[in-house]
């Protein structure tokens, strides 16, 4: 945004607040209320907004406080708020060490909206990754048996599919909101979507996220499987841990790490780097054994809410300290050949 000269005007400055405090992780409740009311005067005509800045009536309008009337009476006058130019005196990379990394990424492969267990509209989250300088972003959510995080049926993902086709359409430009799921792996290790809908999709992150804690046979077994079905592209948070966070911690599920990534290098399927700092998945000895053996690498965001799109930079970080080949990481790659990657097993 930086290379506008002209004052980006108060929907856009409103986004802009809550964009940088979801990545500086502040309180989601307070995040929203910015979002709630750029909603509120997006459909508004400008006079109206400016008239009621000057009056002082914002307030009067639902889902406006004091504090985001405050910031569109700054935006109407183009002045910067004073919220913004602190946010942004912070916001700098998230993570240092990866940022020659993090500037050869080209997307994200494992996103989430509301339509399961993600905070926003699939839009807003595909707008945020082209302001991002993203060329795609792989729409993730949730599968059926995930009923926690409304995991979608397959006829939602097939309405959804309709959506991304619209938004798609409307952005008409260099970036693309791609086709995806985070297909849950069920016991037997066989994935909890239909072939036929596995089969419109673009990308599928398959994972782990029931009964961690099986035996390390019967967990091999399971990835091993998964990782052998031929919709599967990216092996998600493949050992399920937390280190820190809100959710308090979980330790690794236990499998046998080197026949698991054995089987994705043969398959060309990519070990997901798993981007979020509660998780850090995979933990870095098990990225260097998956390095070892020749996998390919998928450095995601797993974003629930728009401004965890940047949580990026933690994963190039750590893919740097670990030495991996950019060339190996799938989302460096430009969006005709990851498709085609993406699509070569079926
Ligand atoms: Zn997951
Ligand atoms: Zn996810």
């Amino acid at each position: 945004m930086s290379d506008r000269d002209e004052s980006p005007g108060p929907v856009a400055t409103l986004r802009r607040i809550a964009f940088l405090m979801e990545r500086q992780r502040e309180e989601s409740r307070r995040i929203e209320a910015f979002r709630r009311a750029a909603r509120t005067i997006l459909p508004l005509p400008d006079e109206e907004v400016r008239r009621r800045a000057e009056d002082g009536t914002l307030t009067e309008l639902p889902g406006i406080g004091r504090s985001t009337a405050a910031v569109i009476t700054d935006a109407c006058r183009g002045v910067v708020p004073e919220r913004l130019l602190a946010l942004e005196e912070t916001a700098g990379p998230l993570a240092t060490g990866g940022e020659e990394l993090r500037a050869l990424l080209r997307g994200d492969l494992h996103s989430h909206s509301d339509w399961s267990d993600g905070g926003s509209p699939l839009e807003e989250m595909a707008m945020t990754a082209m302001e991002l300088g993203h060329d795609y972003l792989v729409l993730t959510d949730h599968s059926p048996r995930l009923t926690i995080a409304h995991g979608l049926s397959a006829a939602r993902l097939a309405r959804q599919l309709d959506v991304v086709d619209a938004v798609n359409d409307h952005l008409g430009g260099s970036f693309t909101l791609l086709k995806g799921i985070e297909v849950d792996i069920l016991d037997d290790g066989s994935l909890d979507q239909t072939d036929e809908m596995l089969g419109r999709l673009d990308v599928r992150v398959a994972s782990v996220h029931s009964k961690l804690k099986m035996d390390a046979d019967a967990m091999t077994r399971r990835m091993v499987a998964a990782v052998r079905n031929p919709h599967t592209n990216v092996l998600g948070h493949c050992t399920g841990r937390l280190v820190t966070g809100g959710r308090g911690t979980r330790p690794q599920s236990q499998f046998d790490a080197r026949a698991v990534f054995t089987a994705c290098a043969e398959e060309g399927v990519a070990v997901e780097i798993n981007s979020r700092p509660e998780r850090r998945d995979p933990p870095t000895r098990l990225i260097e054994l998956a390095r070892d053996l020749g996998c390919l690498f998928s450095i995601d965001s797993d974003a629930h809410a728009p401004g965890q799109l940047d949580m990026l930079d933690f994963g190039a970080a750590r893919a740097t300290e670990a030495g991996i080949d950019p060339d190996r990481i799938v989302t460096t790659w430009e969006r005709p050949r990851l498709l085609a990657w993406a699509g070569a097993r079926l």
